[in-house]
């Protein structure tokens, strides 16, 4: 963020994936490209960044998905771990770190929620919860559907994803078994452990308030219906199969429900990653703890800002000082696959690698920064891809790439060194990597904008080249092109991650964001490397 000073380490957190399939495009157009962009970003100014994620092996989603597919759930884990990195890889997102779900995570989940049990921050509670007679199952959160209390339209157990809004226990309207629905759904008393939200009433209130003028609209708005009511206690077992056991003597039998996992999940995320980047620390939650003074930003879907931003924090709070806070939480809305919901059951859905195998990433990576749902609701297009990609990006680069070529060639061959850079051009470069900084740099921050200045500076360089073109190595002017190509390559680099590194090789320069251009007077002439057209993936 701007204005802080240069070392404070940013924890980046692309909240876990559930694994149970791989990512469709859907995913990457949230939180994964935009938590990428600004990782790239912060790390291009210098800043310290571990940016890191994992899977999301407890939740129940898996055990129905699982039954629905055929597999145990430990079998689509495993698959789901695989397909989901590849993915990301695929896509260039740069994770310092893919924790995964074994011994270690189960420790540092169990290590945090253990010290809050032993701390008596939660409290037995009777509730009734749905119940299948067919098959003697409790049926909570990824395993039971109705109406959400609130919205009253159609939702899981826990969070309903069209408002935000948790539902718990026997909340949901005619509640359904997402396994078998013809199944009969009855109510049954159970005891479990709870961490009662309202006791972080006056906390959660001065965080937010602190905070808002940096959220999105929507998460604010979430965030105030919420504590207009009174806040409902957040189940912390559940008398389900799956999941975590639960060590409490006071629920035998009993697992964690998922949700309690998500901060010792990303503080384990976050150790892993940094050991990638060579880093030892002596416990998984070290990065986090408040003297470390991190600036911790999420990249969520708005369906978990309830979790995220509510129940998460309370469970930081609950540890009493011990850890720092969240800094950012921004969150998108939902991406629909031509004009349409993503639907897997209804096999309605486009693979990210699937695109990859028919797309160069550069150009999805585009076409998604342009169309992500940062506030509302967007769609994908695979025609829009291609149409959009092609007219806005590919053939002006190229075209610019080809003048650039031409004039390369002819200045080295005729002055054999370097062109000049004059005053005015280095004004225009800091102006347009300063609306870059605003684009990349919270709580402003648009992959839409960036998306869209790199198009108005491509067509503006472009203006410029066909101006110069055939005026030969010694037009007036050409320095200045080659120098501003430079910055727009930059400004560029962290959304067209391929097109900038091979780039920046060919001109001998490196991508950045710094006011260190005031002082460039002279740039050598160089190839801009060209773009391939949406179907030529692999060439760059
Ligand atoms: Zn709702």
């Amino acid at each position: 963020m701007a204005g802080q000073p240069p070392g404070r380490r940013a924890l980046i957190i692309d909240t876990p994936p559930t694994s149970n399939g791989d990512l469709h495009v859907g995913h990457l157009a949230g939180p994964f490209m935009a938590a990428d962009v600004h990782a790239r970003y912060l790390r291009s100014t210098g800043r310290p960044v571990v940016f890191s994620s994992g899977t999301d092996d407890s939740q129940t989603y898996v055990l129905a998905s699982a039954r629905r597919k055929g597999l145990t759930p430990e079998e689509l884990c495993g698959r789901s771990w695989h397909e989901i990195r590849r993915t990301l890889e695929g896509m260039g997102i740069s994770l310092d770190g893919f924790a995964p779900y074994d011994d270690r995570y189960r420790a540092s989940v169990l290590g945090f929620v253990g010290a809050l049990h032993d701390a008596g921050k939660f409290e037995l509670r009777k509730v009734r919860l749905p119940y299948s007679e067919r098959t003697g199952e409790f049926l909570v959160e990824g395993l039971v559907c109705g109406y959400c209390p609130v919205c009253l339209v159609e939702s899981r157990g826990g969070l309903c994803e069209s408002c935000g809004h948790p539902n718990n226990f026997d909340e949901l309207v005619e509640p359904r078994s997402t396994v078998d629905p013809g199944d009969a759904v009855t109510v049954r008393e159970a005891e479990i452990l709870v961490l009662p939200l309202e006791r972080y009433r006056d906390r959660l209130t001065a965080y937010y308030r602190e905070r808002e003028s940096r959220l999105r609209p929507h998460t604010v708005q979430l965030v105030r219906e919420l504590l207009a009511k009174p806040l409902p206690d957040f189940p912390v077992t559940y008398p389900v199969d799956w999941g975590i056991p639960a060590p409490f003597p006071e629920t035998p039998g009993q697992v964690l429900n998922a949700w309690v996992e998500g901060i010792p999940a990303v503080m384990y995320c976050t150790a892993f990653a940094a050991e990638g980047l060579g880093e030892r620390h002596d416990a998984d939650d070290e990065l986090w703890r408040a003297e470390e003074s991190p600036e911790i930003i999420y990249f969520i879907g708005f369906d978990n800002v309830y979790f995220w931003g509510l129940t998460h924090v309370a469970l930081l709070m609950a540890h009493e000082g011990r850890y720092a806070l969240p800094d950012a939480i921004i969150s998108n809305e939902f991406y629909e696959l031509e004009n349409a919901k993503f639907s897997t059951s209804l096999g309605h859905v486009l693979y990210t690698g699937d695109l990859l195998d028919e797309v160069p990433r550069d150009l999805i990576r585009f076409y998604l920064a342009l169309s992500c749902p940062e506030h509302q609701q967007t769609n994908f297009s695979r025609e829009a891809l291609t149409k959009v990609t092609e007219e806005r990006l590919v053939r002006p680069w190229n075209r610019l790439a080809g003048v650039l070529a031409k004039a390369a060639a002819e200045a080295g061959a005729e002055a054999g060194g370097t062109l000049a850079v004059s005053g005015e051009a280095r004004r225009r470069a800091e102006a347009v990597l300063a609306r870059f900084r605003t684009c990349y740099e919270l709580p402003g921050y648009s992959l839409t904008r960036a998306a869209n200045l790199v198009v108005a500076q491509l067509n503006r360089l472009l203006a410029t080249a066909r101006r110069l073109e055939g005026a030969g190595a010694g037009a007036e002017g050409l320095g200045d092109l080659f120098f501003e190509v430079r910055v727009l390559v930059s400004g560029a680099s962290p959304i067209l991650i391929d097109l900038a590194e091979a780039a920046a090789e060919e001109g001998g320069f490196s991508c950045g964001f710094d006011a260190g251009t005031s002082a460039v007077s002279e740039v050598a002439p160089f190839a801009l490397p060209p773009l391939g057209a949406a179907g030529d993936a692999g060439i760059a």
